[in-house]
């Protein structure tokens, strides 16, 4: 996965750190988070310093809940954990931050325009990182694909980034839609024919859909235009983080 650092010991996903670095850049004050990214042996490590097995009762914090067929109530003080593998801290999408901090001001003040929201009611330090109204994130992706621009992955956006990674060699050009359908996404006419003028419009989207991915730190090879193995990689992993 593309972990990147962006403190001493916090890391986060690719795109959501670059939301952060690009949030420092627009003043965010350094410091105030308590948790990042964490490994799922460090989620495991947390689950079992706060909650015991239990099978009845809610325990004094009133916070049962089931992992790996057994029931466990919480016996911290320090707060609730999620249930190891279901964090989004497991995949470097969430932040903690100090509710004292001015860090925590900031993201609660500007952090929307980078992404940015709180989604947890009752944890008021959770931040987590969707690239919604994120300018940098969703949107060039829905450009090179010549969708709507509303930077949210759902259905059109889905639809448009498949049918042109389906027409590449790579997946062995195919039209899950129709040709006319995939001529659109690569902005040549919908004549039906899948000609020269077609591929080399899908070389163009693909190039585009490429640098979309690098600013995301989620693609290193040659803005070449030719989907293959590593654009797959950061399509893939782009799909995953944003598609809701
Ligand atoms: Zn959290």
């Amino acid at each position: 996965m593309a972990i990147v650092s962006i403190a001493k010991g916090r890391s986060l996903v690719s795109p959501a750190a670059n939301s952060y670095k690009r949030m420092r850049s627009a003043g965010l004050p350094t410091g105030g988070i308590n948790s990042s990214y964490r490994s799922l042996s460090g989620q495991i490590k947390i689950f079992f310093e706060r909650y015991v097995v239990q099978w009845r009762g809610r325990g004094r914090y009133s916070d049962a809940r089931w992992y790996k067929g057994k029931r466990y109530v919480r016996i911290s003080s320090a707060g609730m954990v999620a249930v190891p593998g279901t964090s989004t801290h497991g995949e470097g999408l969430a932040l903690d931050m100090s509710t004292s901090s001015a860090a925590h001001a900031w993201v609660l003040r500007h952090g929307a325009a980078y992404g940015w929201k709180r989604t947890i009611r009752s944890e008021p330090w959770h931040f987590e990182y969707s690239g919604k109204r994120d300018t940098n994130a969703v949107e060039p992706i829905q450009a090179a694909v010549h969708v709507t621009t509303d930077g949210i992955w759902a259905g059109g956006t889905d639809k448009g980034t498949w049918a042109v990674r389906a027409a590449s060699r790579f997946r062995g050009i195919k039209f899950p839609y129709g040709k006319r359908y995939t001529q659109s996404r690569v902005h040549t006419s919908p004549d039906g024919v899948w000609g020269n003028l077609s591929r080399t419009a899908h070389d163009k989207a693909v190039m585009a859909l490429q640098r979309a991915l690098a600013r995301l730190g989620l693609y290193n090879g040659k803005i070449d235009g030719i989907y293959g193995p590593v654009t797959e990689k950061g399509f893939k992993l782009a799909r995953k983080i944003f598609k809701r």
